[in-house]
């Protein structure tokens, strides 16, 4: 019996115990609570992570991460336990290497920085959020050079997100992409554009909720492991075992928008439903593989969801739901599912220009930190690579460089794991067809449960125990691609628009 470990696992429940008290109440903050009780649910929320903030970098905690990884104990451990404690270590090492008042300057500028970019947007006007990004992108580099001074910033940030990332991998696929779906664009708009006119109209909201509730069931959400609950933005949350929760939110013309968004958080929910309990208590069913969750939510939204077969078996279900659909062709439906064309904001865009949208942000961010340039010439760089991208140009930067929220509060190198996530898929898609057979044929039959129990025993039961590229390997046996992506889009898009 070894006490370290025995130690070690009720001290990792502790801080459990808080995180799973913080998230419920972020959960309610998000969902349910009514304006008067924002503040003391806020107060409550600061009072558990810094409760949890304090036992993750007591001297305690470090001493046992220390001494399990000293060789002879670590090797008695099992995988997932190994896993955990270099994890968990590392992240010690480095937490510990940020000065106090300096961390606590990042975390207050940050809130700051946010709300000036909310404003900025807001009324259309950069030069409001300008000193704030300016101070966040420098507050970032040196937060990165106290945790690991010998490494690149942009490389830790990438890694961070989407372990084992670099930035020359991703240059290379992003421009095999770009080499592709600017033409493929094109060749889209040159071709004639459908007649979507049949879709106006208002879409009774309770009627949406039934809707989502249906497909959830469909792809294999588990009710009984979850629940769903409306929000500003849709959103998925993993509060412990047994319970992964999502959101929606509804449009009144535009029920697509809560249909997807049902779909594509119920990937990432099936996800964390389908983690071997085994790994419970260790780091191995905690998911920060950001373009791997990616995979599986968008999977579902894109490449089952936007398959026409998709809808074979259930349409005629969507129109007693609502009613609206039962005049409006299934052909008609996918058209409008499926309708690419360039636009300013990245959260509208279709599958296509999706793409070129995260292409744009990546080359922002070399811009940023690798190339230096100054912030101040950022949003006119953002226009000029909306422009040879996707040929529009931003009237304003609420349009352009103000759009999201994730440079606000220092989350650079996040924008690319979206991307990777959509090309792990076709990697995916093409592995799924050698072993089971056409997508078309299994979806038209309505047997989509057998490509969750394919991406459950695959993907998900692992958690996090390997990385993307790892999963990848283990997966495809291969080296990451982004072909199949690019085959994907040239053959599903030539078919539609009939070039
Ligand atoms: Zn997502």
């Amino acid at each position: 019996m070894n006490q370290t470990l025995e130690k070690f696992k009720e001290y990792l429940k502790e801080v459990r115990q808080y995180d799973l008290a913080s998230t419920l109440l972020t959960w309610d903050l998000q969902t349910m609570t009514p304006p008067k009780g924002l503040e003391s649910k806020m107060d409550a929320i600061g009072f558990f992570s810094t409760k949890s903030f304090r036992l993750l970098t007591a001297a305690e905690y470090g001493a046992m991460l220390e001494e399990l990884s000293a060789p002879e104990q670590f090797n008695e451990l099992d995988t997932a336990m190994q896993i955990t404690v270099k994890r968990y270590l590392r992240e010690y090492r480095r937490f510990k290497r940020v000065p106090e008042d300096f961390y606590t300057e990042m975390v207050t500028t940050s809130a700051r920085s946010e709300k000036a970019w909310e404003k900025a947007r807001e009324e259309k006007d950069f030069s409001l959020f300008l000193p704030y990004l300016d101070k966040m992108i420098s507050l970032k580099k040196q937060y990165i050079n106290y945790m690991e001074p010998d490494e690149d910033p942009y490389e830790v940030l990438l890694d961070t997100y989407e372990e084992g990332m670099d930035s020359v991998t991703i240059e290379k696929l992003f421009t095999e992409l770009k080499e592709g779906l600017v033409p493929l664009l094109a060749k889209i708009q040159a071709s004639p554009q459908p007649d979507l006119s049949a879709l106006a109209g208002s879409y009774d909201i309770d009627a949406q909720k039934k809707v989502q509730n249906m497909l959830l069931d469909y792809i294999g959400f588990d009710f009984e492991a979850g629940a769903v609950a409306q929000s500003a933005h849709p959103f998925t949350m993993d509060l412990c075992p047994g319970d992964t929760r999502v959101t929606n939110h509804y449009y009144e013309t535009q029920p697509i928008s809560s249909i997807f968004s049902a779909i594509h958080e119920g990937g990432h929910a099936i996800f964390g439903q389908n983690i071997d309990p085994v790994y419970e208590g260790t780091a191995v069913e905690q998911v920060n593989l950001m373009g791997l969750h990616e995979s599986q939510s968008r999977f579902y939204e894109n490449i089952l969801g936007r398959n026409k077969n998709f809808w074979v078996p259930i349409y005629a279900k969507l129109g007693e739901l609502l009613p609206q659909f039962q005049t409006i062709p299934l052909d008609v439906f996918y058209r409008a599912i499926n309708d690419v064309h360039p636009s300013f904001i990245r959260t509208e865009a279709d599958e296509v220009t999706y793409c070129l949208h995260i292409i744009l942000r990546f080359e922002m961010e070399k811009a940023i930190f690798k190339d230096h340039v100054p912030t101040e010439k950022l949003p006119a760089l953002w226009n000029d690579k909306m422009e040879e991208l996707l040929g529009i140009r931003p009237s304003n930067d609420a349009e352009g460089i103000l759009q999201d929220m994730h440079w606000s509060d220092g989350s650079f190198g996040y924008f690319p794991s979206y991307l990777l996530g959509n090309i792990y898929d076709g990697m995916f898609l093409e592995q799924i067809e050698k072993e089971l057979g056409s997508l078309d044929t299994i979806l038209a039959e309505g047997r989509i449960r057998e490509i969750t129990a394919w991406l459950n025993e695959k993907i998900h039961k692992h958690g996090s125990l390997y990385n993307s590229r790892e999963v990848l390997q283990r997966v495809c046996g291969r080296e990451i691609s982004a072909k199949p992506l690019l085959d994907y889009f040239n053959k599903k898009y030539s078919e539609i628009y009939g070039f």
